[in-house]
């Protein structure tokens, strides 16, 4: 067997190894045997050389004209996925350290890409001061970067989400420090690696390694002037009282209980069940804001669930570097527990439930990190797959009978993340959507597949607070700064 791959920290412009030279495994979830690589295991030394790089740096990337670093952002978008040769090793390995199916690993390293550009275009928009002209001052407002960002990245989507917020601080002119997750990082790493060196010392630093011991240390350090975090609650709220100490702001992307809303006119022709079924199921249904309760009007309830059924069964659960794999194995031994355990309590509790999917090579399936894609019909709302956030294959349906009966439902969720409304009325879309407690919804989709990257994203409730994306999701990375002065004295 291979030793596999082995990646480095980025500090001020080099590649390094942890400080006290730490590195640690990172197994394959398909074949929890196989080595995909090492990762260093970055130390609180480390953290304070990358802050402190970071802040040294700040000053003259901050000086730059949004217009200059746009163009850097461009040149590592090119850098990032122009290479086909190396965009498949990277698609590759990300899948053998992840889980997920090659098709999605190469999705996120083009829409890393995508985003990059997105924020390069804002350059223009965001150069524009507003003016007021009143007594007794003239005041303009400016926006004036942060300093030192906090990338905080989970391991599910880790390259898009690194889209989320790398480019966006990046062009509002802060520096950074990335910490990606432990259970994915070599992919993330040796791509960041890439960005970096493209960029002046300091400008981009990456720490990978154990959160426990370097987490703190990077979330509460002084010179860290904002802190952008994707991931749990229980790990957001933590972030939170740990910047709290420094005032340090906080972007907290954290978990969601997607509720889809069927309306009686839905439109079930086409790929109609191809979007439900991607809408909960695509990356093991490993997205925060993946479909997780699924509301549909009773008198199509049956033919959802005959429909969904067909298509849930027809994947192939496998490798996901195999062509014909559709759905990879779960990432890790914990997210895997969470939801056997609420299929096995509603089969205990005597649910109608269906494991589907077909299985090629029943040893890998036992061997690996699976769960065949489950779905519960008329699911009871007490069962934790409908209270809580799954994350994983595993979609409850629950018929409704009014739209004001499936609003109330969606709503009684402690999460706000993302929702969906599936009509071929759009006016009943829009007006349904306007009443649900979510930081984005879908018409007839759900999902990273239908998501347009110019609406800012996020959550209400426990799924957060801020928004990522769109020209907002950059704006965040940046304080407002009003100058005043006498009338006609400063424009
Ligand atoms: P997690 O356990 O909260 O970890 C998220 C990230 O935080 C990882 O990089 C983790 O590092 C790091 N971390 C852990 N403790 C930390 C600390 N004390 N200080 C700083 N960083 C720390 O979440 P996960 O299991 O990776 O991801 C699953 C969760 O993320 C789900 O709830 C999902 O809904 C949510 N999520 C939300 C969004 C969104 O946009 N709203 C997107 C994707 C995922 P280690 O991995 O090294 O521990
Ligand atoms: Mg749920």
């Amino acid at each position: 067997m291979s030793a596999g791959i082995e990646t480095q920290l980025f500090i001020n412009g080099r590649s390094v190894p942890a400080s006290d030279r730490g590195t640690y495994e990172i197994f394959n979830p398909a074949r929890p045997t196989e080595l995909v690589g090492r990762a260093a295991a970055g130390t609180p030394d480390d953290v304070e050389a990358a802050v402190t790089a970071a802040h040294r740096a700040f000053p003259d990337w901050a000086a730059l004209s949004y217009e200059e670093r746009g163009e850097m952002l461009l040149k590592v978008a090119a850098a990032i996925t122009q290479d086909m040769d190396e965009v498949e090793d990277r698609a590759r390995l990300f899948t053998r350290e992840h889980g997920k199916i090659l098709r999605e690993t190469r999705l996120e390293i083009g829409r890393l890409g995508e985003r990059f550009v997105q924020c390069a275009g804002y350059a223009e928009r965001l150069e524009q001061d507003e003016i007021i002209r009143a007594a007794p001052n003239d005041t303009i407002i400016t926006r004036q970067p942060r300093g030192v960002a906090a990338l905080v990245v989970p391991w599910n989507w880790p390259l898009a989400i690194l889209g989320a917020k790398l480019p966006q601080a990046l062009m509002a002119g802060n520096t950074v420090v990335v910490k990606p997750s432990a259970n994915s990082a070599l992919a993330p790493a040796m791509t960041l690696h890439r960005i970096a060196e493209m960029l002046p010392p300091g400008v981009v630093n990456i720490v990978t390694g154990s959160a426990s011991r370097i987490g703190d240390a990077l979330i509460g350090h002084p010179l860290v002037r904002y802190v952008n975090f994707t991931g749990s609650v229980d790990v957001g709220r933590h972030v939170m009282k740990v910047a709290s100490e420094n005032i340090t702001p906080v972007t907290l992307e954290l978990g969601g209980n997607d509720a889809g809303i069927v309306c009686h006119d839905v439109d079930l022709s086409g790929d109609a069940f191809e979007r439900l079924y991607r809408a909960a199921f695509m990356s093991t249904g490993q997205i925060c804001y993946a479909m997780k309760r699924l509301y549909v009007h009773k008198s199509r309830f049956d033919e959802v669930a005959d429909g969904l059924r067909a298509v849930v069964d027809a994947q192939v659960i496998g490798d996901g570097l195999l062509p014909e794999t559709t759905m990879g194995p779960m990432n890790n031994p914990k997210q895997l527990k969470t939801v056997t355990d609420m299929i096995k309590e509603a089969r205990a509790a005597g649910q109608d439930v269906h494991e589907l999917g077909q299985v090629p090579d029943q040893a890998l399936y036992e061997e690996g990190f699976f769960q065949r894609p489950a779905l519960i019909f008329n699911a009871d709302p007490s069962l934790s797959a409908v209270r809580e956030e799954q994350f994983g294959p595993v979609l409850p349906l629950i018929p409704f009978e009014t739209e004001d009966e499936a609003i109330a439902l969606a709503n009684d969720d402690p999460f706000g993340l993302a929702s969906s409304v599936w009509t071929t009325d759009t006016d009943r879309a829009v007006a349904l959507a306007r009443r649900i407690e979510a930081g984005y919804s879908f018409v007839n989709a759900h999902g990273p597949s239908a998501m347009d990257n110019n609406g800012p994203f996020g959550g209400f409730k426990k799924s957060g607070i801020g928004r990522n994306f769109g020209y907002e999701g950059v704006t965040q990375f940046q304080g407002l700064h009003s100058i005043a002065g006498g009338p006609g004295t400063l424009v």
